[in-house]
C-alpha cells in the first residue's frame, strides 16, 4: 500500500525526521486559509498523487506551456491561483503512464533554500536478505538518469538486523553523501530514525528524493515516498486508515474485498488461475505466444463458488479484456467449484468474449461436465501450452 507525500512526512516527523511545515488542502478556500499560516515568503504547491516525477510532470488539460506538478509561489495569492489551476486536473508523469492521475489533494509547504539535493532510500534488499540504505550525492529529479549513466554514484549499505544502524554505518553513509559539519551531525541522527520507522511500520520502501542540505547546514526531508507491506497492515490500523482508494484501480479494490490476489495489467487476455506460481507461468506462456495478460489473478486454494464468481465478474467487467483463460490445477481447489463459479457468473453478466478453459486435477471430470451441460461456448484445452495457444489465437482472430 502506498501513501501520499504529506502523510509520509507526518509519519516520519513523528519519529523525529526534519520536515518543513505544510498543510494538505482539497480546495482553493482551504488553501487561502491555511497557506496564510505558513511562514512564507516562499511557498511550494505539490500535487498529491501516488506517483513520482511530479515536478517534471505536465497537466493534460493545461497545455505544454503550463507549469508542472510541483510549483513555487511567492505569495498566498499565487498559491491560491496555482491551487485553482491544479486541483481536478490530470497530471501525467513518467510514473503515471499516459493516462495520468487526477490531482484531488495538494500539499502546500514552506519553501526551502536548497544548497544540495541528495538521494536516500531504505528498502528490502532481497539479494542479501536485509534492509539496506541506498544513497547518492546526485539527488533531485534526475536520479533515474544517474542510475543508468553513472551507477557508481549510487552507494548501497545493508544493515545488520541484530545491530540496527551503527555509528560505523552512519559514518559510511555520511561519507558517501559527502556530508560535513552540521549536515553530517544531522544525518547521523537521521539514519537510525529512518531505519526505526521503516522496521516498526513494516515499510517496503522509503524513498527521500531529495534529502536537502540548506545554507544553514541543516538537512531536511523534502520529498517522501513510502510503501508498506500489505501482509503486515493488519497490525497497523493507523497506517491502513491512510489508504486513498481514489488512487487505486477499482478492479483491485473490488478484488481485495473478496480477498483475491489480483493485479491489473495492460494486456487483453483475462486470466483466472489458482496458485501464484501457476498464475505467473500462465502469464509467461501468454507472452511467449505473442499476447499480453490483462491481469494476474490467483483465486487461491479452497476458494468458494462465490469467490470464483466474483473473480470472473471482475475479469469480464474489464473492457480491455478480449478473451479469458481459466487455468486450474485442482489440488485443494476443486475443478467443479471453479466450473460452478464460472457458470454462475456468466448467467449474471453474460459472456461476450472467447473463453478457454483448462482444468486438471481434483474433480476434473465433474468440472468438465458442468461446463458442457451449461450450454456455454467454452473452448476446452488439454494442457497449459494448448490453452495459451488457443486463447491467443481466439483473441487475435477476433
Ligand atoms: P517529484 O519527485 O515528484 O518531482 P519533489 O517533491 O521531489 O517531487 O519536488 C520536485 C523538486 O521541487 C525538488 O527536487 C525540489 O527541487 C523542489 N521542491 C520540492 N519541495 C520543495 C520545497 N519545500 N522548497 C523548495 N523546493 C522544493
Ligand atoms: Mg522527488
Amino acid at each position: 500500500m502506498n501513501i501520499h507525500e504529506y502523510q509520509a512526512k507526518r509519519l516520519l516527523h513523528e519519529y523525529g525526521a526534519p520536515i518543513a511545515s505544510g498543510v494538505a488542502v482539497y480546495s482553493a478556500e482551504q488553501a487561502e486559509e491555511w497557506a496564510a499560516r505558513l511562514p512564507g515568503p516562499l511557498y511550494v504547491v505539490k500535487s498529491q498523487i501516488h506517483a513520482g516525477g511530479r515536478g517534471k510532470g505536465r497537466f493534460k488539460e493545461l497545455g505544454p506551456d503550463a507549469k508542472g506538478g510541483v510549483r513555487l509561489a511567492h505569495s498566498v495569492a499565487e498559491v491560491v491561483a496555482n491551487v485553482r489551476e491544479m486541483l481536478g486536473s490530470t497530471l501525467v508523469t513518467k510514473q503515471t503512464g499516459p493516462a495520468g492521475k487526477q490531482v484531488n489533494r495538494l500539499y502546500i509547504e514552506d519553501g526551502a533554500d536548497i544548497e544540495r539535493e541528495l538521494y536516500l532510500s531504505v528498502l528490502v534488499d532481497r539479494t542479501v536478505g536485509r534492509v539496506a540504505f541506498v544513497v547518492s550525492t546526485e539527488g533531485g529529479m534526475d536520479i533515474e538518469t544517474v542510475a543508468e549513466e553513472s551507477p557508481e554514484k549510487i552507494v548501497t549499505l545493508a544493515i545488520d538486523p541484530d545491530q540496527g544502524v551503527t555509528r560505523k554505518d552512519g559514518v559510511k553513509l555520511a561519507d558517501a553523501l559527502k556530508l560535513e559539519g552540521v549536515a553530517r551531525e544531522d544525518s547521523l541522527k537521521l539514519f537510525p530514525v529512518l531505519y526505526k520507522a521503516f522496521v516498526e511500520k513494516d515499510m517496503s520502501l522509503l524513498e527521500i528524493n531529495p534529502l536537502i542540505v540548506m545554507p544553514n547546514g541543516h538537512v531536511r526531508v523534502l520529498d517522501a515516498k513510502v510503501s508498506f507491506d500489505n501482509n503486515a497492515l493488519f497490525r497497523h490500523p493507523d497506517i491502513a486508515a491512510l489508504r486513498d482508494l481514489s488512487e487505486e484501480d477499482p478492479k483491485e479494490i473490488e478484488a481485495s474485498k473478496h480477498d483475491l490476489a489480483y493485479v491489473a495489467l495492460d494486456g487483453n487476455i483475462g486470466c483466472m488461475v489458482n496458485g501464484a506460481g501457476l498464475a505467473m507461468a500462465t502469464m509467461d506462456i501468454i507472452k511467449l505466444y505473442g499476447a499480453e495478460p490483462a491481469n494476474f489473478l490467483d483465486v487461491g486454494g479452497g476458494a468458494s463458488e462465490e469467490k470464483v464468481k466474483a473473480a470472473f465478474k471482475i475479469i469480464t467487467a474489464d473492457p480491455q479484456v478480449k478473451g479469458i483463460l481459466v487455468n486450474i490445477f485442482g489440488g485443494i481447489m476443486r475443478c467443479d467449484v471453479i466450473a460452478e463459479g464460472v457458470v454462475a457468473a456468466v448467467k449474471e453478466v453474460g459472456l461476450k468474449v472467447p473463453l478457454v478453459v483448462r482444468l486438471e486435477g481434483t474433480n476434473v471430470e465433474l468440472g468438465k461436465k458442468i461446463l458442457d451441460n451449461s450450454g456455454l461456448n467454452v473452448i476446452s484445452a488439454d494442457d497449459l501450452d494448448d490453452a495459451a495457444q488457443k486463447i491467443v489465437a481466439a483473441v487475435k482472430g477476433a
